[in-house]
């Protein structure tokens, strides 16, 4: 089954890493949606032939008035096909479900996939603290990608059991299925060379990753294992 794999280079980079991972364009990919997402600053840079083209996130407004902002519409503009929606970083900075759902619903009208992040903040808490993230994010009928990133496995290093990530998938994809919609779970949270094949054991549909897509090498070294 074809997976996805997703990166998310957050406030890293500069011009000359941006045009260096064109290179990506060569390799011929059989199975995996690769999507790249840089900075907004750097989109054109990136020139999308063979991936796809994903920001980190997208303005919740769709007016004059949002200085700062950038729109899905600009999004659109410059070939962005996805973007990472409710991201752990940015919910802890204020974001609300009410504003992850206004820019879930403009990503979809602009002919974006949103990409949307949810996960539990402690390595104790149940799998169900999520279930209100996931609800509210079914906003739309169209096609959802979910990326299940526990907050304390994010850039830690510590890794979910294969068992609590399942629970997480199964708890999503039941939830939507309630809400009568298909959906994709990715896995985010201390994904590397060593351990995403035991990872990919789970019942995911690919990963969203950090600090691994930084490291040029061992990116490639992931995304041609997943081909395997
Ligand atoms: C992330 O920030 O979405 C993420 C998955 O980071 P890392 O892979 O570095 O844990």
């Amino acid at each position: 089954m074809s997976k996805f794999l997703v990166a998310n280079y957050k406030m890293n980079g500069d011009k000359k890493f941006f045009r260096s991972i064109n290179s990506f364009n060569k390799i011929k990919l059989k199975d995996t949606k690769l999507i790249l997402c840089p900075p907004f600053v750097y989109l054109n840079l990136v020139k999308a032939k063979h991936f796809s083209l994903g920001a980190q996130d997208v303005s919740a407004f769709c007016d004059n008035k949002s200085t700062g902002e950038i729109s899905a519409e600009m999004l659109k503009d410059y070939g962005v096909k996805y973007v990472i929606i409710g991201h752990s970083e940015r919910r802890a900075r204020g974001e609300t479900d009410k504003l992850i759902q206004s820019k879930i619903k403009l990503a979809f009208n602009n002919g974006i996939t949103p990409i949307v992040c949810v996960g539990e903040k402690n390595y104790n808490s149940k799998i169900e603290e999520i279930l209100n993230q996931v609800e509210s994010a079914l906003v739309t009928d169209s096609e959802i990608i979910f990326a299940y990133e526990p907050v304390w496995a994010i850039g830690t290093g510590k890794l979910p059991t294969i068992n609590k990530i399942n629970k997480a998938v199964d708890l999503i994809k039941t939830t939507a299925k309630q809400h009568n919609r298909d959906c994709k779970v990715l896995y985010g949270g201390s994904v590397n060379k060593s351990n995403y094949k035991q990872l990919l054991t789970c019942e995911i549909d690919g990963f969203l990753v950090g600090g691994l897509s930084l490291k040029l090498n061992e990116f490639l070294d992931v995304l041609k294992g997943i081909e395997e």
